[in-house]
């Protein structure tokens, strides 16, 4: 519990208070300062009798992530580069502040609220999803993707991962509230299962920050036994985003090396298996690379391969990294590709713009200015799929 009061279940702070003599509503009050009011110091906890506040004083309280820098884009992005107090816990990851988008999803079904304000005297609140990180790094090495090209250097703990959203909502403009989380930062989160695991049970504790399960979202590679895994543990209520980019195997394993292990032929099984609540639907992440996956024949031969999973697409142009030679998509081959997966699929499609780019805000840009790329040779390109 002492190793990482912020990753610790509300069970734990009782037991742990047991051994100290302290009542158990007293670790509920220390679980909520934590995670309902991001309050780690116990000085600062004004309602706890000092003489818990000085028990606490000698155990290692502090909040295990802090904020570094905060870069604001015009559209109010806010990107923060996120550090690590704790000795023998190095590296930077990001997170980001996304506000709400135009293009939202409109027929997400699990919006209760209204999103523009409501007249009258109540304001709904300007629902902000935050985009965390699960990892330093990432062991995946997909070739796209700057995370990936720098290695994994470490797991982040559980209390690693919900500080950054206790910290994130310090940032929050007024009238702003989290309403989604997406583990769509640095890292692959079912690299790092348990910590993440942890994670998501405490974002959505109902002492806690009491988000919906359905509102956080794993993102993920394809690591086929952890989605079983996931399914499992929360029945299918954690909603599930899968980084699919190729429509076979072949193109897949050349710049997802992930797919060596778990091709197409396992993750598509286990999409179709994931316990999904009734009108719920899996996302489908397509990072579109210009003359690489972005042609009509990927577009069909994607079509076929998802039919008749429940599902929506989101095509994400690449942002261009320094160490990989590819560019984002041209504007008419994203309008191609999404037409096709529209009226063949008959789902929706939504295009990711890329929100704030002037602040580095694709995946894994920010904490990776001026690291060293790891050394490996990347695949080449191939023919640009019927093309002049
Ligand atoms: N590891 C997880 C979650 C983090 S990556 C995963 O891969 O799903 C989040 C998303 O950003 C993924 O869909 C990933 O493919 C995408 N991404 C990574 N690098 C990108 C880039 N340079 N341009 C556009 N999208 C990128
Ligand atoms: Fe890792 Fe996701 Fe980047 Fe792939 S896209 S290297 S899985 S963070």
């Amino acid at each position: 519990m002492q190793d990482d009061p912020v990753g610790s279940y509300p069970e734990e702070w009782v037991a742990a208070f047991a051994e100290i003599h302290e009542r158990p509503f007293r670790a509920k009050q220390v679980f909520r300062w934590i995670h309902t009011r991001s309050v780690a110091d116990p000085e600062k906890m004004t309602d706890v009798a000092r003489t818990l506040r000085e028990k606490l004083a000698t155990w290692n309280m502090a909040m295990p992530a802090e904020i570094r820098e905060v870069r604001r884009a015009v559209d109010d992005t806010r990107k923060v580069l996120v550090g690590f107090p704790r000795s023998g816990h190095p590296g930077t990851v990001e997170t980001v502040l996304i506000p709400p988008m135009p293009d939202d999803d409109p027929d997400d079904e699990s919006d209760d609220e209204p999103a523009a304000p409501v007249s009258g005297l109540r304001v709904a609140p300007r629902r902000v999803t935050q985009c965390i990180s699960s990892q330093v790094g990432c062991a995946m090495g997909c070739v796209f993707c700057a995370s990936g090209v720098a290695g994994l250097k470490r797991h982040l703990t559980a209390g690693e991962i919900v500080a950054q959203v206790l910290l994130g909502r310090t940032l929050l403009d007024e009238g702003e509230a989290i309403r989604n989380v997406v583990l769509m930062g640095m890292g692959e989160p079912l690299h790092n299962y348990d910590a993440v695991s942890r994670a998501l049970r405490l974002l959505t504790h109902h002492d806690g920050l009491d988000l919906s399960t359905r509102r956080v979202t794993v993102s993920t590679s394809g690591l086929v036994p952890e989605i079983d895994r996931l399914g499992e543990e929360f029945g299918g209520e954690i909603a599930l985003a899968i980084s699919l980019h190729a429509p076979d195997d072949e193109l897949r394993t050349r710049i997802m090396p992930v797919n060596k292990k778990y091709p197409l032929t396992e993750l598509i099984p286990a999409l179709r298996r994931y316990p999904l609540a009734r009108r719920r639907r899996i996302t489908i992440e397509y990072t579109l690379i210009r003359g690489v996956n972005d042609q009509p024949s990927h577009a069909k031969a994607l079509v076929r391969l998802l039919r008749g999973l429940p599902m929506k697409v989101n095509l994400i142009p690449m942002n261009p990294i320094e160490s990989a030679p590819w560019q984002g998509p041209e504007r008419d081959d994203v309008l191609a590709f999404q037409d096709i997966v529209r009226n063949e699929a008959g789902c929706a499609v939504f295009i990711r713009r890329t929100r704030g780019d002037e602040i580095d805000a694709a995946c894994g840009q920010l904490a990776l200015r001026g690291a060293k790329p790891v050394k490996r040779s990347l695949p080449t390109i191939g023919a640009r799929d019927g093309r002049p």
